[in-house]
């Protein structure tokens, strides 16, 4: 039997990394995961940590990388996703999606790896375009609070682009659309940690602005299927992917659905909309479905309703 592949996976600690780890490790994989724990919890790796071909290196990807052997695929996650959190850590946001990256791209130059880079929806901004093709540039403010996760991405999506032309790195780029599931933290202030957690508390539904913003929420399982359909498949060196559930819905639809499901009489209290909060946002998944036979499966109530029992259940 052939030895067994190797993959990093930068940010593994978080709430998509851990997941991926996972699933990578089920499906035979050497795993190595690499998190500052900046954002992440090392108990989301406690399913991995059982298997012998997981190891867990706690680093900072700012830094230069130590050499780790043979190294066959590089999934770049690592960065603060949430807007709470990118905001709290702004600078090094804007470095792990920069300098980070770019260190990354030197690593798989040097062991001939593949790269993912886990880019965003955000890179579109506050869209003008709907719903969001990959060919679509964007709308975003440079100089916005949003701006050192935006532009980060963006700058990384260029160093991917720029090491495959350059260097001829097998890098692709995944733009995840807002994906939700167990272990999103509690505190990471996201709209479905928030009102899952806030509903089982029995306190107010904190809706921001009048809750007719939309999104579109992808269950982590189908996203972390997508990732591994970007990564594995042939043929498709610097290729950019949407991965989103296209199913689109307001703020306003997914709090009363949340209290419904969750049983809660908790009323709804509006608060001051975020700076540069998009109004719209839906991905368009054509690419996806043609090139990489991917449909998202779970649907919003199948996943919500795994979500709220990992809320139940924490400790
Ligand atoms: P998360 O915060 O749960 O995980 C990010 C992980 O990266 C954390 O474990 C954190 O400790 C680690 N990290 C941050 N800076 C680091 C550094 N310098 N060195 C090493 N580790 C570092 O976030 P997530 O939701 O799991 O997001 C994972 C990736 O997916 C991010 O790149 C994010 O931008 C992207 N993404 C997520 C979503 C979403 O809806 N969750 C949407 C779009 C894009
Ligand atoms: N939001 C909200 N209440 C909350 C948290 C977020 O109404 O308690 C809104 C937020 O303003 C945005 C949407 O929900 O319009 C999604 O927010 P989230 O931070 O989850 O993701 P992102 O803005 O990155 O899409």
């Amino acid at each position: 039997m052939s030895d067994p592949k190797t993959c990093l996976v930068t940010g593994g600690a978080g709430f998509i990394g851990s997941h991926l780890c996972d699933s990578l490790l089920s499906a035979g994989y050497k795993v190595f995961c690499v998190d500052n724990l900046l954002t992440g919890q090392e108990s989301n790796l406690d399913d991995a940590k059982k298997f012998p071909l997981f190891t867990f290196i706690r680093y900072d990807v700012i830094k230069e990388l130590p050499i780790l052997g043979t190294l066959d695929y590089i999934f770049h996650l690592a960065s603060p996703a949430s807007v709470v959190d990118y905001q709290r850590f702004a600078e090094e946001t804007a470095l792990v999606n920069s300098i980070g990256t770019r260190n990354l791209l030197t690593v798989a130059k040097a062991h001939k790896a593949r790269f993912l880079f886990a880019s965003t929806s955000e890179v579109y901004g506050d869209p003008k375009e709907h719903p969001q093709r990959e060919t679509y540039w964007g709308n975003v403010n440079p100089n916005g609070v949003r701006a050192c996760y935006d532009e980060a991405k963006r700058y990384g999506e260029m160093m991917v682009k720029l090491y495959y032309r350059k260097h001829g790195v097998d890098g692709r780029i995944v733009r995840i659309f807002n994906t939700y599931g167990p272990r999103m933290k509690e505190t990471d202030g996201r709209v479905v940690s928030n009102f899952i957690t806030q509903a089982l508390a029995g306190k107010p539904l904190t809706i921001y602005g009048d809750g007719k913003q939309t999104r579109s929420f992808c269950y982590v399982s189908d996203l972390v299927d997508g990732i591994m359909r970007a990564m594995f498949r042939d043929g498709l060196s610097g290729e950019v992917f949407n991965i989103g559930n296209p199913h689109e819905f307001t703020m306003l639809d997914l709090a009363n659905k949340i209290q419904g499901m969750v049983g809660s009489a908790s009323p709804i209290e509006h608060g001051k909309l975020p700076e540069d909060d998009p109004v719209q946002r839906q991905p368009d998944t054509s690419k996806v479905e043609k090139m990489l036979a991917w449909n998202a499966k779970v649907s919003i109530d199948e996943g919500l309703k795994k979500t709220i029992e990992f809320y139940k259940n924490l400790p």
